[in-house]
């Protein structure tokens, strides 16, 4: 069998809120239980979203609720988190292998243009896909673009027939129609790589067997095999786990309560009656129990039993302990 590697990748953006958390715990279990390794990796390529003392929230969050992650970079005898601002040597190099293998092209349209003509294909009743006109320029008509002083992105080459299949153990098998995937953007005009490409690379870079991660990713997640395929990497498995909405079934937000664990270890309650209530939204124990300790749950824990269907946050059900 596989030695089993999971990550919590979470972009600094603000407290750890509950989507997050249960994330993170049902990748801890899922490591513990099966004496796997959980790696914590704090996805920052994106400068202008990140929030001044995210980092510090997420981890001491993470430390209340008792997740600890199991290798990282030396910080005083300690594991710190990967951080991928400190990994852009390895998202350039397999940049530039994309780029000499044909498998990847400098577009240098602007958004002017892009909008431009995004509007006259919706006129024509085309679909509103990149349309590939950087695709095959000349060197000579690269060199008039850079003249001009144009920053060049870096775009992957889709296949625009055909389709891509995500196999994923919550949701079974899911098809995306290529034609409807463009060849999107893998290095901004900054020179960042984009989080689809950096999240492939570093999945496969740090040996992740099994991606465990929210639903909303479920649609990038054919964009990140066709950068496994580019690349040549094998694919992990996929797990993404459903929605929390609210008892409403509306989505989530301050008005239904305390949404980040911050806020719930400032309210008092004991990180086990947390972990016992992150537990059990979408998934459940053999006994069907609503209280149940730590160490049941990694004894416990199997993705197969993880539900499909939203998981409903009704804090009513949380105790004090
Ligand atoms: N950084 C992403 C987020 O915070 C998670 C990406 C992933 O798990 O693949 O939503």
């Amino acid at each position: 069998m596989t030695d089993i590697r999971v990550r919590f990748a979470p972009s600094p953006t603000g407290y750890l809120h509950i989507g997050g958390a249960r994330t993170a715990l049902f990748n801890w279990l899922f490591a513990r239980h099966n004496n796997g390794r959980f790696i914590l990796r704090i996805e920052d390529t994106d400068r202008g979203r990140l929030k001044a003392d995210s980092v510090e929230q997420i981890i001491s969050s993470m430390k209340w609720l008792g997740l600890d992650w199991d290798e990282g970079p030396d910080v005083g005898g300690d594991y710190g988190p990967y951080f991928q601002s400190q990994r852009l040597d390895l998202y350039s190099k397999e940049i530039r292998r994309l780029l000499d293998e044909d498998k990847a092209y400098y577009c240098y349209c602007t958004q002017e243009e892009l909008e431009q003509r995004r509007q006259q294909a919706i006129k024509e009743g085309k679909a509103s896909r990149y349309d590939g006109r950087c695709r095959n320029l000349a060197v000579g008509e690269q060199q008039s673009l850079q003249k001009q002083g144009r920053k060049p992105v870096v775009r992957l080459k889709v296949p625009s027939e055909g389709v891509t299949v995500v196999e994923d153990v919550i949701r079974g098998t899911v098809t995306f129609d290529n034609a409807l995937l463009d060849d999107f953007i893998i290095q901004k005009s900054d020179g960042m790589p984009t989080y689809n490409f950096v999240c492939a690379v570093d999945d496969h870079a740090m040996e992740i067997s099994h991606v465990i991660r929210a639903e909303e990713h479920l649609s990038n997640t054919p964009k990140q095999l066709l950068v496994y395929q580019a690349l040549g990497y094998d694919a992990p498995v996929f797990a993404h786990v459903p929605m929390i909405l609210a008892p409403d079934r509306s989505k989530l937000s301050k008005r239904h309560g305390a949404t980040s664990v911050e806020e719930f270890r400032d309210q008092g309650y004991l990180p086990e009656a947390i972990v016992n209530y992150l537990a059990l939204l979408g998934w459940s124990p053999e006994g069907g129990q609503e209280m149940i300790s730590m160490e049941e749950c990694v004894k416990q824990f199997d993705l197969a039993k993880v539900s499909k269907n939203a998981a409903i946050y009704d804090t009513k059900k949380l105790t004090w302990l």
